[in-house]
C-alpha cells in the first residue's frame, strides 16, 4: 500500500486497540472499522477533536455526527429523556446498524449535533469498533471515513485513498459486512420518523413502531426551503466523479437502453451482465439486496477507474434492504433518475 502520512494500526490487536484508545483520549482522530462502513472517530465530549473530523472530511458544518457506544448502559450518558420505545429498540436491534435520534445530553459536544438539541446514537455490532470505543473510555462520534460527498469507505484501502495525511491513524480491520450506513430513526418527537434506511429495515422497525413515518427525503430530493429532518439527506452524496444516472426498469429494457449509449459503463445485476456491450461492474443479484449493499460503494469507486463519460446504475427494488441501496444511489446520481 502506498501511503504518506497515516499511522496504520494493524497486527497485534490488543496493542493496536490500546494505541487507538490513547490517540482518541488525547483528542486525535482515528479511522476505525465498523460493520456498516469505516468511521472517522473522535471523542464526542471534545469540541476541538470534533472540529478536526469536520475539517478532515470537508463535511458541511450543519451535518451532525452519530455517537457510538460500546455498551447499552452508556446510552444514558449520551441522551436525556429516553423514551421507553428507544430502550425496546436498543434491546431488539443493538448491537447493530440502528441509530436513534434522541434528546442530547449537555455533556455531548455541541458540534457533534451541529447545534441541534438532539443527538444520534448507536452501538455497533462490529467487535473491532466496540473494542476501540471501550479502550478509549469515551463515546465516539464517527461519520463515514471518506471525503464528504465521495462513496463511503468499506475497506481500509478506501479510507487511505481518501484520508491519507488528514487523520492521525487508521485501524485496519475486516471489510465492512453490511456495506451501507446505519438506519437512522428519529424518536425525540411523535410520530417516529425514518430519516435514513439501512440494514435494520423499515419493515422490521414497524413491528415496534407501528406509526413509523418514512421521511420524504428518503426517496426524493428535498425541496428547497422545506425544513429537513436529517441534514445529511440534503446533499448529493456517495458520488463517483463520473456522471452517474440511476435507471429504473425491467432487465430487458435496461440492457437495450445501456446498449444504445456510447462511452459509458453499466453497474448492473449478475444475470444481465453478459447481454451488456459496455464495460460493466456487477454489484450482485437483483433478488439479494444485502449483497448489492455490500458491493455498492466499491462498485461506485471502481467506476472512476474506467475512464468513461457516464455510468448507468440499474436500480434495485425499494423494499427492505433494497430501500437503503436505492436511497444511496439517488444521491450518488445527484437525483438523476431515468424511468424506462
Ligand atoms: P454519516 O455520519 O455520514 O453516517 O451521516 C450521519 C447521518 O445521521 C446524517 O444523515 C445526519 O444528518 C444524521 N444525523 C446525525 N445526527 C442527527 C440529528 N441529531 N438529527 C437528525 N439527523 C442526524
Ligand atoms: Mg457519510
Amino acid at each position: 500500500m502506498n501511503t504518506e502520512k497515516i499511522d496504520i494500526i494493524s497486527g497485534d490487536w490488543a496493542q493496536g486497540v490500546a494505541r487507538a484508545g490513547e490517540i482518541l483520549r488525547r483528542g486525535g482522530i482515528v479511522a476505525i472499522p465498523t460493520e456498516t462502513v469505516y468511521g472517522l472517530a473522535a471523542s464526542a465530549l471534545d469540541d476541538e477533536a470534533i472540529k478536526k473530523v469536520f475539517a478532515a472530511k470537508g463535511r458541511p458544518q450543519n451535518n451532525p455526527l452519530i455517537v457510538h457506544i460500546s455498551d447499552i448502559k452508556e446510552l444514558e450518558s449520551v441522551a436525556d429523556d429516553i423514551p421507553e420505545v428507544a430502550k425496546k429498540l436498543a434491546r431488539r436491534f443493538w448491537p447493530g446498524p440502528l441509530t436513534m435520534v434522541l434528546k442530547r445530553k449537555e455533556t455531548i459536544a455541541k458540534s457533534v449535533s451541529a447545534g441541534l438539541d438532539t443527538v444520534a446514537v448507536r452501538m455497533p455490532s462490529s467487535k473491532a469498533a466496540r473494542d476501540i470505543i471501550a479502550s478509549s473510555g469515551l463515546p465516539l462520534a464517527a461519520p463515514s471515513a471518506n471525503i464528504s460527498g465521495s462513496p463511503s469507505p468499506t475497506t481500509a484501502e478506501h479510507v487511505i485513498a481518501d484520508l491519507d495525511g488528514r487523520v492521525d491513524a487508521i485501524v485496519c480491520g475486516e471489510d465492512c459486512t453490511v456495506g451501507v450506513e446505519s438506519t437512522v430513526v428519529a424518536l425525540f418527537s411523535s410520530p417516529p420518523r425514518l430519516l435514513r434506511p439501512g440494514a435494520v429495515t423499515a419493515e422490521e422497525l414497524s413491528e415496534l413502531l407501528p406509526d413509523l413515518v418514512i421521511d420524504s427525503a428518503v426517496l426524493r430530493e428535498p425541496q428547497k426551503d422545506m425544513p429537513v429532518a436529517s441534514p445529511g439527506m440534503l446533499y448529493k452524496h456517495y458520488a463517483p466523479k463520473t456522471e452517474t444516472f440511476l435507471v429504473e426498469g425491467e432487465s430487458d429494457n435496461y440492457v437495450s437502453f445501456v446498449n444504445s449509449k456510447e462511452n459509458c459503463a453499466a453497474v448492473c445485476f449478475s444475470d444481465e451482465a453478459n447481454k451488456i456491450n459496455a464495460t460493466k461492474i456487477v454489484y450482485g443479484k437483483k433478488d439479494n439486496p444485502y449483497i448489492l449493499a455490500k458491493n455498492l460503494f466499491s462498485a461506485l469507486r471502481q467506476v472512476d477507474t474506467l475512464g468513461v463519460h457516464s455510468v448507468y446504475v440499474h436500480a434495485p427494488d425499494k423494499k427492505g434492504m433494497g430501500l437503503a441501496v436505492y436511497n444511496r444511489l439517488i444521491r450518488a446520481a445527484g437525483f438523476k433518475v431515468i424511468k424506462l
